[in-house]
C-alpha cells in the first residue's frame, strides 16, 4: 500500500497545480465580495474640490485673530452656499460666506468656522434668511475644517491593487472615480459528485439503512464561503456505470473543479478511484492527517479534482486544509490559514497522524483555553457544529497532555 503522504507535502503539490482564472467585467453593485482583476487608480481628486466639514461660515482666517466672546470680530455676510452649489466669485477680506457641510469653499477662504462659534442662531435644517453680518466667537487657524480636494485619494493615486477583495468600502471608493464596471477573477464553479447506496437527499424518507446526504450541502456551503459557484448533482449509486455516468454529467457542467466525497477508502463498494483511473489521473491519495486518510488528489480531463473520504467531519476537515487553499489560488483570493496558540483544557488524544480536533475556545486569566467539543468520530457532524477550531495535535504525537500549547485553526471567531 502507498505510504501515506505528508499534509504540507500534499497542500505544495496542490497548490503548485492551481491556475487563477481569468477576468470577466461586472458591474459595480456585482462586484462586492470579489477579487479585483486590475490596479484601479483614481483619475480624479477625491474630494475633487476644496469643501466645509462643517456647517457655519467660511473666513478669511486673519479675520479671526484674538476674536472670543468678549471681543468677537464682527464679519460682512457676502455669499450663501449650499452643498451642490459652485460659489463664482472671491471672499474679500472682511467678509464671511454661509456654508453647509460638503459645499465649495470659495476662493480667498482659508478657514471654516462652525456656527457654534458665531453669534448665528440658526437650527439645522432651518432656512433662516441670510444675516447681514455674522460675529465671530474664536479665533481659527488657516485650514481649519477645510477638507482639501484630493485629500481623501489623489488623481493618479492607486485605489486598490489586483488581487484585493472588494468589500463595502471599495465599492464606495470605486463609485467615488466613477468606476461603473470592475474587472474581477471569474467565481471558480465546483461540481460536487456525492455517491453511496446508503444516501437520500433532505425531501426521501428514511428507509431501513438509508442516511440523508450532509457532505453535498456542506460542500456546497464551503465553495461558496470560499468565492466559488456550486454545482450539486444527483447521488451517485455504488456500481462503477453509475458514477462513471455521474463524472461525464459533471464534466458537461464544464466546471473548474470536481470535488467527490465518499468511495474513496479500501470498502468493497470504494470505486471512485477506479473510475477516476480510469477518466483522469490520480497524483496521490492516502494523506497523514486523522481525519481524512484515504483522499485522492488527481485531474480529469485537466481539471483538478479531489476525491475526499466520505465522513461529513473529514469532508469537512479535509476541504479546510487542502481545498480551501486550492481554490483561494483559482479565485486569486488572499488566503492564510487563520491559527491561534491555546492551551488544553484536558488531555487530546491522536493515533501518530497529524490530528485536527475540534474544539471550543475561551478565555481565561489572558490565555486562550480549548477544550474539546467530545465525541472526536468522524461521522459526528455535531462536533462540528460545536467547534470554534481544529486543535492539531502533530504527526507523531499521541497525547497532548492537559496544560499543552497547540496552533488551532479558526473555524469561526471564538466567543471569547
Ligand atoms: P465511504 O467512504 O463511502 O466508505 O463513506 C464513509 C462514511 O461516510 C460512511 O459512513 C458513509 O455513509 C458516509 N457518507 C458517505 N457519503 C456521505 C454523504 N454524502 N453525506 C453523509 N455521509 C456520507
Ligand atoms: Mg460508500
Amino acid at each position: 500500500m502507498t505510504p501515506l503522504l505528508n499534509v504540507d507535502s500534499a497542500l505544495a503539490n496542490i497548490l503548485a497545480n492551481m491556475k487563477t482564472l481569468p477576468a470577466e467585467t461586472v458591474s459595480l453593485s456585482e462586484s462586492h465580495n470579489r477579487v479585483i482583476a486590475e490596479d484601479i487608480v483614481s483619475p480624479i481628486d477625491l474630494p475633487p474640490f476644496d469643501n466645509s466639514a462643517m456647517d457655519g461660515y467660511a473666513i478669511c482666517s486673519e479675520d479671526s485673530v484674538d476674536a472670543d466672546h468678549a471681543n468677537p470680530v464682527a464679519l460682512s455676510v457676502a455669499m450663501d452656499i449650499l452643498a451642490g452649489s459652485a460659489p463664482n466669485r472671491r471672499l474679500e477680506p472682511g467678509q464671511a460666506a454661509r456654508i453647509m457641510t460638503g459645499a465649495p469653499v470659495p476662493a480667498g477662504a482659508t478657514a471654516v468656522i462652525p456656527v457654534e462659534d458665531t453669534d448665528d442662531d440658526w437650527q439645522k435644517g432651518d432656512s433662516s434668511p441670510l444675516p447681514a453680518e455674522v460675529r465671530l466667537y474664536r479665533q481659527l487657524a488657516p485650514g481649519e475644517n477645510i477638507r482639501r480636494a484630493g485629500e481623501n485619494i489623489a488623481a493618479g493615486a492607486t485605489v486598490m491593487t489586483a488581487g484585493a477583495v472588494i468589500g463595502p468600502a471599495e465599492i464606495g471608493m470605486l463609485a467615488g472615480i466613477g468606476c461603473p464596471r470592475v474587472d474581477v477573477i471569474r467565481r471558480p464553479k465546483v461540481a460536487i459528485l456525492s455517491s453511496g447506496d446508503e444516501l437520500v437527499d433532505i425531501y426521501d424518507d428514511l428507509a431501513p439503512g438509508k442516511i440523508r446526504d450532509t457532505n453535498g450541502y456542506t460542500l456546497a456551503a464551503l465553495i461558496r464561503q470560499s468565492g466559488g459557484i456550486p454545482i450539486r448533482l444527483p447521488i451517485a449509486k455504488d456500481t462503477m456505470e453509475s458514477i462513471r455516468a455521474l463524472y461525464r454529467r459533471a464534466l458537461e457542467t464544464k466546471p473548474d473543479m470536481l470535488i467527490s466525497t465518499a468511495g474513496v477508502s479500501v470498502g468493497a463498494a470504494d470505486l471512485v478511484k477506479a473510475v477516476m483511473n480510469e477518466l483522469g489521473d490520480i497524483d496521490f491519495w492516502r494523506i497523514n492527517m486523522r481525519p481524512g486518510k484515504p483522499l485522492a488528489y488527481g485531474t480529469i480531463q485537466g481539471l483538478p479534482f479531489f476525491g475526499l473520504p466520505g465522513n461529513p467531519v473529514s469532508t469537512m476537515v479535509t476541504f479546510e486544509v487542502l481545498v480551501k487553499p486550492a481554490l483561494a489560488k483559482i479565485a486569486g483570493r488572499p488566503y492564510k490559514q487563520q491559527t491561534v496558540k491555546a492551551i488544553t483544557a484536558g488531555p487530546l488524544k491522536s493515533d501518530g497522524r497529524r490530528s485536527y480536533n475540534r474544539v471550543i475556545l475561551s478565555q481565561e486569566n489572558g490565555r486562550i483555553m480549548a477544550q474539546t467539543t467530545g465525541i472526536q468520530s468522524s461521522g459526528a457532524l455535531m462536533s462540528m457544529v460545536k467547534a470554534d477550531g481544529l486543535a492539531i495535535i502533530p504527526e507523531g504525537v499521541t497525547l497532548a497532555p492537559a496544560g499543552s500549547e497547540l496552533d488551532v485553526i479558526l473555524l469561526r471567531s471564538p466567543d471569547c
